[in-house]
């Protein structure tokens, strides 16, 4: 039921507070009512295969957000000083659909026992069961009762399948987002693209809120459309007023603006089947075709 994530780009934060920022994000969605928390952060987890030395760490607890706070203190095995220069972190308050609130169906859901995608979702997946059962007989396991998991395993599924290894993150998002339907936000983290964030919507809110040292009032982002089937190959690539440009920037993913505006107001809102993704600190937006009348920018709005 709320979204909040929190990616730093070249601004040194310790993993508590990274913490606390997660936390007090979901805090600020209390009101829209939950069942259970949790979080994605990179950290050490029980896995035995390493991926370019990253390792995601989920903790999911249900009930409120007190009780998963204090759980992010208990796991021995993270470093809370540990200062993280760049970082993605995903947080979560589950509004349960379809599965009972459990910490097994609470979000973030993730891709397969070594946490390779993880992603928070608001929303109804409506085609879940289809979906589910192909990828069941694909060999995919699933351990919750959720529609949410069948992404998770469906990004799985695409990356496994992949043409080749310079595909994007965020070309596997728009191959996902084709094949759902429903109301979704989402927000994407993966252990093959650290630092990198990914999201989407269609028909559930989400905003990007910037907080940057320079000076971004009039920013507008071009999206680029990219053509249906054609492999990552934008029809528009020129990007110039990509927010961030590589510098120290920080960025607030969420559902509601009221987990953002103590942090910065300047926000973005994303349209019906954006694709918005951070990479080196810098934020574009992806769709993958464009329809008549359609805007093709994105401008960034200041809160009042
Ligand atoms: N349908 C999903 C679930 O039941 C997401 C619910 C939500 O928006 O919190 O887990």
């Amino acid at each position: 039921c709320g979204i909040f994530a929190y990616l730093n780009y070249q601004v040194p934060r310790t993993r508590k507070e990274i913490f606390e920022t997660l936390v007090k994000g979901l805090q600020r969605l209390e009101y829209r009512g939950y069942d259970s928390a949790g979080i994605a952060v990179d950290g050490p987890n029980k896995t035995t295969t390493d991926i370019n030395g990253n390792t995601i760490c989920l903790i999911k607890k249900t009930g409120k957000v007190k009780a998963l706070d204090e759980e992010l203190y208990k796991k021995d095995t993270l470093d809370l000083d540990e200062k993280l220069n760049t970082h993605f972190g995903l947080a979560h308050t589950r509004w349960a659909t379809h599965g009972e609130p459990s910490a097994l169906n609470s979000h973030p859901h993730r891709s397969d026992k070594d946490n390779e995608f993880v992603v928070i979702h608001n929303g109804i997946i409506t085609n879940y069961k289809e979906l589910k059962k192909y990828l069941i007989n694909k060999g995919y396991e699933f351990e919750s009762e959720t529609d949410t998991e069948v992404i998770p395993k469906l990004i799985k599924y695409v990356y496994d399948n992949r043409e080749n290894d310079s595909i994007t993150f965020s070309t596997l998002v728009e191959r996902v987002i084709q094949q759902l339907e429903g109301a979704f936000a989402l927000v994407f983290k993966s252990r093959h693209y650290p630092g990198e964030a990914v999201s989407t919507r269609r028909g559930s809110p989400l905003l990007i809120g910037v907080r940057s040292e320079h000076e971004l009032s009039t920013e507008h982002i071009p999206v680029q459309y990219n053509k249906k089937n054609s492999h990552n190959r934008p029809d528009c690539s020129n990007a110039i007023n990509s927010v961030g440009n590589g510098k120290a920037v920080e960025y607030y993913f969420a559902s509601d603006a009221s987990a953002i505006i103590e942090h910065t107001n300047k926000v973005l809102y994303l349209e019906d089947d954006d694709v918005a993704v951070v990479t080196k600190g810098e934020l574009s937006i992806h769709r993958v075709n464009r329809q008549a009348g359609e805007d093709p920018v994105r401008a960034i709005q200041t809160l009042q």
